[in-house]
C-alpha cells in the first residue's frame, strides 16, 4: 500500500456500494491504477459475493431482544454516566468524505481575508517608504498617495468646477 492508497474501510464501503458517487469514482480510478488496491478490492468483492451466497437462516427468536436483555443483566447497577452512542464506522467514513468539500470551502474566505490583510500591509508600507525617500521640499508622498482616495482622483475629469479643488485655491 502506498501513502496515497485509501484505507481498507473505504474499499469495503466501496464494495458495499455505500459511498457518494464522487468518492466511489475516485476509488475506482485509484484501484484501476494501483495493483495493491485492485487485489484488495478483488478480495473484498469475493468475500462480499461469498456472504451473498450464504443461505438465509431464520433464527426463530428475537436475537436483538436477547442481546439487550443480556447486556442489561451484565451492566453494573449504578453506571457512572451514560455515553452517547458511537456513530457507525461507515457513517464516520461517509462524513469524512462528504465534509472534505466543506472544509475546502471554508478556506476560501480565510485565503481572501489573508490576502486583503497582506495587501493592506504592503500598501501601508509603501506609503511609509515613499514618505521617507521624498525630499522635504516636495509635497508629502503620503498626501499625494492619499489623494487617490479623494472624490475625484488626480488625472480624472472634474464633474463640476469646484469638485476638484477646495474653494478659493486654484489647482
Ligand atoms: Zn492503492
Amino acid at each position: 500500500m502506498t501513502s496515497t492508497c485509501p484505507p481498507a474501510d473505504a474499499l469495503s464501503a466501496l464494495v458495499d456500494d455505500a459511498l457518494p458517487p464522487a468518492v466511489r469514482d475516485a476509488l475506482l480510478a485509484h484501484s484501476a491504477a494501483c495493483p495493491l488496491c485492485a487485489a484488495r478490492l478483488a478480495e473484498l468483492r469475493a468475500l462480499h459475493d461469498a456472504f451473498q451466497d450464504l443461505p438465509a437462516t431464520p433464527l426463530g427468536f428475537d436475537l436483538g431482544a436477547r442481546v439487550i436483555a443480556r447486556l442489561q443483566a451484565d451492566a453494573p447497577a449504578a453506571a457512572p454516566r451514560c455515553l452517547p452512542p458511537r456513530p457507525h464506522w461507515l457513517a464516520s467514513i461517509k462524513r469524512f468524505f462528504t465534509d472534505v468539500p466543506a472544509w475546502r470551502a471554508a478556506l476560501v474566505p480565510l485565503a481572501g481575508t489573508t490576502a486583503a490583510l497582506a495587501f493592506g500591509v504592503v500598501l501601508g508600507g509603501m506609503l511609509l517608504i515613499e514618505d521617507e525617500a521624498m525630499p522635504s521640499a516636495a509635497p508629502s508622498a503620503t498626501l499625494v498617495a492619499m489623494s487617490l482616495f479623494d472624490a475625484v482622483p488626480p488625472g480624472n475629469l472634474c464633474p463640476r468646477a469646484d469638485a476638484c479643488a477646495p474653494k478659493g485655491s486654484p489647482r
